[in-house]
């Protein structure tokens, strides 16, 4: 393949190949065609044959090109629209595991057993410890529930007076119930309302178009704290909804980003309750962070812990062991007097709108829900000057804001992370949590509950699929789970392709595909017309 830093090649045809490239992005783009596909080895145990195959960027949680990111909106709209107004209780069955749960069980124990390695060697594991993490989440959301590896360790109890409880709401008595109430119009009608819940967090200062009016003023720390613990409080609005609903309420949500970058709540609640009732749980709902503290900071600069071998992080001027993360939260736990780190709750601006199955309005919240999947938090506002300088202040409260138990950022404060390790720098967490792209929240963008649909996303892909080829007459082949063996490649694998090559290719498929398509729909016509022309001919 030619490689455009080829002395050899002339230089008009040199400088052209940037653009070819680009090209042919444009063109696999407008075919719907993953422009970032991974390469991974695949063996067909019927053949024994390895082969290279790309599969489309991100599983199909987060796509990280535009046309999977466009596909995916598309599913999860279907998705939401079908769990909406459910009328029939949904069954759950545990799936037997497809192909992509199996590949990403493998691929986890792979990197697994690298990280393990890395650790051994006393090499950095941080990225893939990240890369860890990530693989769990996609396994849980292509459709396995829980850790592969099953809880590692023992939750921790708290004294009961920090119990988190629900607070003083009214309770129903539990229904054995995933569904709304319906109610009868006086014409016999059934109608089936559900809500559209909108919620937001408190206020930070004064904000004028997603900007802050007085930047000095402005609690920065606040928000970034919020933003950082936003799905925790989320989870609360859930469980204290449910207690207060009396059944088992189901839900669409997504996360997404206001002007003043901070996440808001988009949710879609099957069956309905009074509109006073949300609000009373929104303002009753809040979530206790019992971290240590992260206010009074111990180490900076060059003044930093240092590393020991079989010691951990000691203080550099007296040599002390600092605190490990559970001798810190014992401490914590033995403290009567002690705060939580921190509180999130809610703020005032709740906003609750009841919708009937299969109106515009039903549409136009789905959509509205799903207006900004395909953008990262950070990259949905394009504001100017002033609000690029307000996420670069937004961004610097969270550089040491510790984002989770194991963030270098512990180091700052004078403890050592969980899991600590060598080579870990107060200000240089790498979770996604601090990055513009995520402003602080880290968490899932799209919430779905269990019993919504009854299906998970890879479920939905397989029935569009199913939809199409039913709707053309055909059905479509079972695909035996085990056929296949996926593996990683490395980096840089000399038997892949070009990516170009790979998108042309994944074009032509894609032609070859709708071709095939557009055939049998012709074929179908066909068949329909001498059905008629039969009946015509019997009568
Ligand atoms: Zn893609
Ligand atoms: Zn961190």
């Amino acid at each position: 393949m030619t490689n455009p830093h080829d002395r050899a090649l002339p230089r008009a045809v040199r400088l052209a190949m940037p653009l070819a490239q680009d090209v042919v992005e444009e063109v696999a783009k407008q075919h719907g065609v993953c422009i970032r596909p991974v390469p991974l080895k695949r063996l067909d145990t019927q053949t024994g044959q390895w082969e290279i195959v790309d599969v489309p960027c991100g599983s199909p949680m987060e796509a990280k090109c535009p046309p999977c990111a466009k596909r995916n909106r598309h599913l999860r709209m279907a998705q939401c629209r079908e769990g909406w107004h459910l009328d029939e209780e949904p069954v759950i069955t545990p799936d037997e595991p497809n192909d992509e749960q199996r590949w990403l069980v493998e691929f986890r124990a792979d990197i697994q057993a690298q990280r393990d390695d890395a650790d051994k060697a006393g090499a950095d594991t941080a990225e893939l410890d990240a890369l860890i993490e990530g693989l769990d989440e996609e396994i849980n959301n292509a459709g396995m529930r829980g850790n592969v590896l099953g809880r590692t360790a023992p939750k921790r109890t708290r004294s009961t007076k920090r119990r988190q409880d629900a607070p003083d709401l009214p309770k129903r008595t539990m229904t054995n119930t995933t569904l709304g109430r319906t109610f009868q119009a006086p014409d016999g009608k059934t109608y089936r309302p559900s809500l559209f819940v909108t919620l937001t967090l408190p206020s930070y200062g004064k904000v004028r178009d997603g900007v802050p009016l007085d930047p000095e003023t402005y609690d920065y720390q606040r928000a970034a704290r919020d933003a950082l613990h936003f799905s925790k409080l989320i989870d609360r609005f859930v469980q204290n909804l449910r207690r207060v609903a009396g059944y088992d309420v189901q839900y669409f949500a997504t996360v997404e980003p206001q002007k003043r970058l901070a996440p808001h709540l988009h949710m879609a609640i099957r069956g309905t309750l009074p509109r006073a009732e949300i609000k009373q749980i929104a303002a009753a709902t809040y979530h206790q962070v019992w971290w240590p503290q992260a206010d009074k900071v111990v180490f900076d600069g060059e003044h930093l812990p240092i590393w020991q071998d079989g010691a951990g992080y000691l203080d550099p001027a007296t040599g002390e062991v600092l605190p490990t993360w559970d001798q810190a939260l014992d401490q914590l736990d033995a403290d009567d007097d002690a705060e939580p780190l921190h509180v999130i709750r809610f703020g005032d601006q709740v906003d609750v709108k009841g919708v009937l199955s299969g109106t515009p309005d039903a549409d136009q919240c789905i959509r509205y829900l799903s207006k900004y999947l395909t953008k990262s938090l950070g990259q949905s506002l394009d504001g100017g000057q002033a609000q690029r300088e307000h996420a670069a202040r937004f961004i610097d409260a969270l550089r040491y804001e510790p984002c989770s138990p194991t963030c270098a950022n512990w180091l700052r404060y004078g403890i050592q992370p969980k899991n600590a390790k060598a080579g870990m720098t107060p200000g240089r967490c790498r979770s996604k949590a601090h990055k513009p792209e995520h402003l602080g929240y880290a968490g899932r963008r799209v919430l779905v509950s269990r019993k919504w649909s009854n299906k998970t996303l890879a479920e939905h892909k397989q029935d569009r699929r199913t939809w199409v080829l039913e709707a053309l007459g055909q059905t479509g082949e079972p695909i035996d789970p085990h056929r296949y063996v996926w593996r990683p490649l490395p980096a840089g694998d000399a038997n892949v392709p070009p990516l170009s090559v790979r998108l042309l290719r994944s074009v032509r498929e894609r032609q070859r595909w709708r071709a095939h398509m557009a055939q049998l729909e012709a074929q179908a016509q066909g068949q329909d017309l001498s059905a008629t022309e039969q009946t015509g001919r019997a009568a």
